[in-house]
């Protein structure tokens, strides 16, 4: 059994102190970063309420095998699927590094319904998250089936949380503060392609892709270069006629065939698209297609918010301080989960955990100018960089010294050496093994040293 007191374990010694002030929070969502957040702030001893518009828990690990029913996703009156998850989706990360740190993501081999691979499909990722859900007691938390429609920041800084539920019922409520975590993988970006409105081929985003079958024997082109691209390319590559992967990472003056590969070539960017089916390549090829696959990411959407709460400017939520607060509304509206490209669990972990210490008084925040400034000041040196407002919440650069930040003000010990260290032997294993990094690897020093530390959270 997994000891409930797992994070007093990483708390620095003698450091803990006692809660002051325990508040009404509502958390939007139910996946894994309104989950941790619950977990933090119940923890902290505040009063938790979470919003959950579907029926489950997990958010994008709670695969849907139906789709939006516009397969692009750009019409208003769509009907929407929260999830992104394909089929055969396993993670990109190893579990031990991928799980949170108070409850690590420990294979179960002798349930016969999980799956104990390093690398496991979406389905034991869900699994892992509902006996986080029963180990903490955080189902009587949650509302299911109860949307947040909107939230209206009150004088005394109260909080009205209007929300739905699926039978139409509508209920306001006041809260002291709110923490949104509602995702951010599942409104798409689409790429533009100059005469896209005369090509008579198909379209469709990586969020509605499920499975390969309906691209057999077509000519399929996927525009991305992430994860979704690599993984969707390889598997489309199986039946499909011919697959091109269009990526602004690829500069090659000519196309390139995928090595291992008969049917799957790398190109630049697409130029143009054509009405007899044709698309023109930035690297002068051209090939007639039946279907674009937008691999293109997502964007950033709260329309529970009024615009005057925060802004998304080309994905840039702003003014964020640390990712998390709006300065003006802090510590009463809080963030977790928008950044990206981590291990996203741990990180979530300790961004709730900073979230539910200001909530209590524990931890200060600075001023709301010191903050401002501070946002104004890392906005500037995006800019000076030349980095598009795009990436401000990419914090890949940064990653281990955000977390080691955060880390220190929550008076926690830094991110464990031996999950820094795995995270880079996985991302050169990938490179060196694309095809196979899921089931061979080197680190399995660093699995040892994991395992060694997992020990301590068994009484
Ligand atoms: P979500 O999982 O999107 O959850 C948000 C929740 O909020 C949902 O349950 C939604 O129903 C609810 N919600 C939204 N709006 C409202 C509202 N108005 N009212 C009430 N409820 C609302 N991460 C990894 O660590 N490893 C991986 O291998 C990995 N692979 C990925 C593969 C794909 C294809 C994608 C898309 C993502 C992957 N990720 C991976 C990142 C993944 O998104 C995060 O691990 C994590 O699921 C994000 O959790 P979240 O809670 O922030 O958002």
């Amino acid at each position: 059994r997994i000891s409930p007191s797992t994070f007093s374990q990483i708390t620095m010694q003698g450091q803990t102190t006692p809660t002051i002030t325990s508040q009404k929070v509502a958390v939007i969502g139910a996946g894994v970063s309104g989950l941790v957040a619950a977990r933090e702030l119940h923890q902290e001893g505040h009063q938790v309420v979470v919003f959950e518009q579907n029926n489950k828990i997990g958010g994008t690990w709670a695969y849907e095998p139906n789709t939006d029913s516009d397969l692009l996703s750009l019409d208003p009156s769509r009907t929407i699927v929260h999830t992104s998850l394909y089929e055969s989706l396993r993670t990109n990360l190893p579990r031990e590094a991928m799980g949170f740190r108070a409850y690590p993501f420990i294979a179960k081999e002798e349930d016969k319904l999980r799956d104990p691979r390093r690398f496991p499909g979406h389905r034991e990722v869900l699994h892992y998250l509902e006996d986080f859900v029963s180990e903490f007691g955080l189902s009587e938390l949650i509302r299911f089936e109860t949307e947040v429609v909107h939230i209206e920041f009150m004088e005394q800084r109260k909080c009205a949380v209007r929300s739905r539920t699926k039978d139409g019922n509508v209920d306001n409520e006041v809260f002291n503060a709110v923490v949104v975590c509602n995702g951010h993988h599942t409104v798409p970006n689409v790429a533009e392609v100059p005469g896209i409105d005369v090509w008579p081929g198909k379209q469709i985003h990586s969020h509605n892709y499920r499975v390969p079958n309906p691209f057999s024997e077509k000519v399929v082109v996927l525009v991305g270069g992430s994860y979704s691209a690599f993984d969707i390319s390889r598997e489309i590559a199986g039946v499909a006629k011919e697959v091109h992967v269009a990526s602004r990472y690829i500069t090659n003056a000519n196309p390139t065939k995928q090595l291992g590969y008969d049917n799957l070539w790398l190109h630049s960017m697409i130029e143009s698209a054509h009405e007899d089916g044709t698309l023109i390549f930035q690297d002068e090829s051209s090939v007639v297609v039946d279907v674009i696959l937008h691999c293109t990411g997502y964007k950033f959407d709260f329309p529970f918010l009024d615009r005057d709460v925060v802004t998304v400017d080309d994905n840039r939520v702003g003014l964020l301080y640390q990712h998390i607060f709006p300065p003006k509304l802090a510590p009463w509206l809080s963030f977790v989960g928008l950044t990206w490209k981590f291990a996203t669990f741990p990180l979530y972990e300790v961004q709730s955990k900073w979230v539910a210490g200001i909530l209590s008084g524990k931890i200060s925040l600075p001023t709301q100018d010191e903050m401002i400034l501070d946002v104004e000041a890392f906005y500037l040196k995006f800019e000076a960089d030349g980095v598009p407002k795009r990436y401000t919440h990419n914090i890949w650069d940064y990653q281990f010294k955000y977390y080691d930040w955060l880390a220190a003000q929550c008076r926690i010990l830094p991110i464990e050496e031996w999950r820094n260290q795995m995270y880079a032997a996985t991302g050169m294993n990938m490179n060196v093994r694309p095809e196979t990094y899921r089931d061979e690897w080197e680190d399995q020093n660093l699995i040892l040293q994991a395992h060694d530390e997992f020990l301590q959270y068994y009484m």
